[in-house]
């Protein structure tokens, strides 16, 4: 898979992108990142790349030009086919530019707090993408017409506001990244975990089997796998009813997770 980052700040994103699991996927050739700096398509001669608000109004917006460049040079780089659904059509060039390339329009990704909040399951659609780009917004964001143009689709990391959008385009990176083939050590690593599967995850303990008067849950040291199995969805559905009573709506429960719900409930009841 290849993603390609949009940015004005390519060295913060390109310097998190080569520490730890993703860095290893990047060196090992499982993952093609590539961060670009908006600022090298200007064609403004002091170099800018944005300006004040028509209107009025606080801060700066980034300008068309350098972005709408940058990201045809990216499209006109390579032959991987896209990701579906491709939304944006192709632009019609202006006097000047360059018509678009003839291969698919890679999907653009615009992060922005508008968008559509990431879940675990756009995620996993993402991961089977062969090329994504992420575009960052920066200041009082970007000017709408380049957006309206060229972006296939927008994605927030939460309902709160950053300064930039590196932050969250780091963190979709790094979500679609963990999910490709040999970037974990095997797929029971993200197969497991909260949200997966609509659930979170149950709790884990590792050595001393006792700190501060506190024992590990005893089945966890039984060796019996059908019984840490079992502890485990337990945990599992407790934890959830008790922090995201809202994912048990969506969630795959066969009767018996039914049931034991029902049961943690009733108790519940019964004390409260
Ligand atoms: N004026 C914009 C608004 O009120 O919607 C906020 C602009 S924000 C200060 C600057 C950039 O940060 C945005 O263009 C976007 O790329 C990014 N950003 C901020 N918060 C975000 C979020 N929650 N999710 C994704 N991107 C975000």
């Amino acid at each position: 898979m290849r993603i390609d980052i949009l940015t004005l700040f390519p060295e913060m994103c390109d310097r998190v992108l080569s520490e730890s699991v993703i860095g290893r996927a990047r060196a090992a050739g499982l993952v093609d990142l590539r961060c670009h700096n908006i600022r090298d398509y200007t064609k403004d001669k002091h170099n800018r790349v944005d300006d004040t608000p028509y209107g009025g109004g606080m801060g700066m917006v980034m300008q068309t030009q350098p972005i709408y460049d940058c990201y045809m040079s990216i499209w006109r780089d390579g032959e991987q086919p896209a990701c579906p659904p491709e939304t944006a059509a192709p632009s019609p060039a202006e006097d000047g530019e360059e018509a678009p390339p003839d291969t698919p329009k890679p999907h653009l990704i615009y992060l922005s707090p508008k968008g559509r909040v990431l879940t675990q399951q756009r995620v996993v659609e993402l991961a089977a993408c062969d090329r994504l780009v992420l575009l960052c917004g920066h200041y009082e964001g970007v000017d709408q017409r380049v957006l309206d143009e060229i972006v296939d689709e927008e994605i927030s990391i939460g309902d709160y506001v950053l300064t930039g959008g590196e932050l969250p385009a780091l963190v979709l990176t790094d979500a679609v990244c963990r999910m490709l083939p040999g970037v974990l050590a095997d797929t029971a690593c993200f197969t497991d975990e909260s949200h997966f599967a609509g659930l979170l995850e149950y709790p884990h303990y590792t050595r001393p089997a006792q700190w501060h008067g506190v024992e590990v849950p005893e089945v966890l040291l039984s060796g019996h796998h059908a019984n840490i199995e079992k502890w485990r969805r337990e945990a599992s559905l407790r934890i959830t009813l008790e922090k995201r009573p809202d994912l048990l709506e969506k969630a795959e429960l066969d009767k018996k997770d039914k049931a034991f719900l029902d049961a943690l409930r009733t108790r519940r009841g019964e004390e409260a």
